[in-house]
């Protein structure tokens, strides 16, 4: 549960890919309540960014935020978005390359085009996302009265990067990716002093799930694969990736946080397998 804002992330700048909906919204939000300048990206339904975009800017804690389009799939797009973003907050802090969807195919239909449309968006947005944020925190230096870290990187995974998920091939495939993406930048980058943490949500309710929650009897089955026996709200998310954000978390670096309701812990043998 979300409680007392504090300014734990003040005087920071936040590129959140994927806001103005689920989770990224969530993250959003969450960042800014710490007092980050937010930058809303989006790809469709503009109107819910400038929304959420408006909503942060007038809350008194939050810095500001704005809503900039980007296909993050897209260098050129990825590119102008970070030169928007750098020209009016003056740099980048924290990125949060959260951007994702799902093509679902039997892996025997899946068609190429879609098995390299999910690997544009939710795995080369996320290089193209964390090759730009490097940069920018490499050009801009140390600033240690902001934070301990250089800059930070969290990359919006999935339990799905240990789970195979049959019928979602490709989805599960770019979140296995992600790891070696993560924590290959971990290691690249650590000596300058990047953190660079991925964060493995379970279910959460969010519309790119809508179908496993939205009956009762959908949400039944849903919570047999949680020991919690609840689904995740984007609030669940969005605390711990501001906490991954600030430096109360400055020693962690390279790893997954799992924020799944114990979802990765094998439901089937709950009752003696
Ligand atoms: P969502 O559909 O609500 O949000 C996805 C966002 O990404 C949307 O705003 C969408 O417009 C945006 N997007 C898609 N393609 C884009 C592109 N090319 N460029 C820029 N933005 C683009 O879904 P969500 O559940 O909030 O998903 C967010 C992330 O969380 C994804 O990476 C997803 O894989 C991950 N995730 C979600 C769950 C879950 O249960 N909801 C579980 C594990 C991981």
């Amino acid at each position: 549960m979300y409680q007392k804002p504090n300014e734990r992330l003040a005087g920071q700048t936040a590129i959140v890919t994927g806001a103005n909906s689920g989770i990224g919204e969530a993250v959003a939000m969450a960042l800014g309540k710490d007092g980050a300048n937010v930058v809303i990206n989006y790809i469709s339904n503009p109107e819910a960014a400038e929304e959420l975009a408006q909503k942060l800017s007038n809350d008194s804690i939050c810095g500001e935020a704005i809503a900039i389009k980007a296909d993050v799939s897209k260098e050129d797009q990825v590119e102008h978005m970070f030169k928007q973003t750098i020209d009016h907050f003056g740099t980048v802090d924290i990125c949060v390359p959260n951007a994702g969807l799902q093509r679902d195919y039997a892996l025997h239909e899946m068609p190429l085009k879609e098995w390299q449309f999910v690997l544009d968006v939710n795995l080369t947005g996320q290089f193209l996302c964390s090759r730009a944020a490097i940069q920018e925190f490499l050009r801009r230096g140390m600033r240690p009265e902001i934070s301990a870290a250089l800059g930070k990187i969290i990359h919006m995974s999935s339990v799905h990067e240990v789970i195979p998920w049959a019928g979602h091939a490709n989805y599960a495939a770019t979140k296995g990716a992600i790891i070696m993406l993560m924590k290959s930048i971990a290691q690249e980058y650590g000596p300058q002093k990047v953190r660079a943490n991925s964060i493995a949500p379970g279910a959460i309710q969010t519309p790119i799930n809508r179908e496993a929650w939205e009956t009762p009897e959908a949400l039944n089955k849903l919570n047999e694969l949680i020991p919690y026996k609840r689904i995740g709200k984007p609030s669940d998310i969005g605390a711990a990736a501001a906490w991954l954000a600030s430096d109360e978390s400055d020693y962690v670096n390279g790893t997954t946080i799992f924020v799944d309701g114990a979802m990765t812990c094998y439901p089937g043998f709950t009752t003696n397998g």
